[in-house]
């Protein structure tokens, strides 16, 4: 049986952080789904297609991955996609307790889907997409933090507001 698992988020851009997500998720399961948030609450700096497009570009060559959008409540998206399994990222103790909300919530509304949490390497543990958006913006080189692309793409994004 193809055990798949889905790892949702704003992905505004995708980072080295997200990166390791989901090169470890790919250890445990044999497909993994990145979904965008389409309906995301943090309103985006970038569209879900450009979002979409940078997950796909930063991961190019990842075998056995799908990226696309979704609308709506993940746990509906879930049982959509019939997949059990939802994995998210634990970065330090300040993300506990929303992702331990967000967990318990999706548990009470869907009890057939699991989220698991997987730790990134401790050298990507203190990326934020949010940090290094207003990094960028004032200018920081973000090369430690996100693939070129995705670089190039932001600081054009910001030179053209
Ligand atoms: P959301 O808006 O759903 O929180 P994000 O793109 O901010 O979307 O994060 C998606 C998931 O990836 C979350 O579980 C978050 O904790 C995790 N994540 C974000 N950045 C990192 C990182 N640097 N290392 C590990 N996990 C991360």
């Amino acid at each position: 049986m193809c055990q798949k698992a889905i790892y949702p988020g704003s992905f505004d851009p995708i980072t080295y952080g997200h990166i390791d997500i989901i090169k470890r998720a790919l250890k445990i399961f044999d497909e993994v789904i990145v979904a965008v948030a389409n309906n995301s609450s943090k309103r985006p700096l970038l569209s879900t297609s450009e979002r979409v497009k940078m997950v796909k570009q930063a991961t190019k060559g990842f075998d056995r991955i799908v990226v696309e959008s979704f609308d709506g409540l993940v746990v509906e998206y879930a049982h959509k996609k019939r997949i059990g399994v939802i994995v998210r990222g634990l970065r330090m103790i300040s993300d506990f307790e929303y992702e331990f909300q967000m967990a318990l919530t999706n548990r009470k509304l869907a009890p057939d889907v699991e989220t698991i949490y997987l730790m990134p390497s401790e050298s990507y543990s203190y990326i934020s997409s949010k940090l290094l958006k207003e990094a960028a913006f004032l200018g920081a080189d973000i090369s430690n933090f996100v693939p070129k692309s995705i670089e190039k793409k932001l600081k054009a994004k910001f030179k053209k507001k």
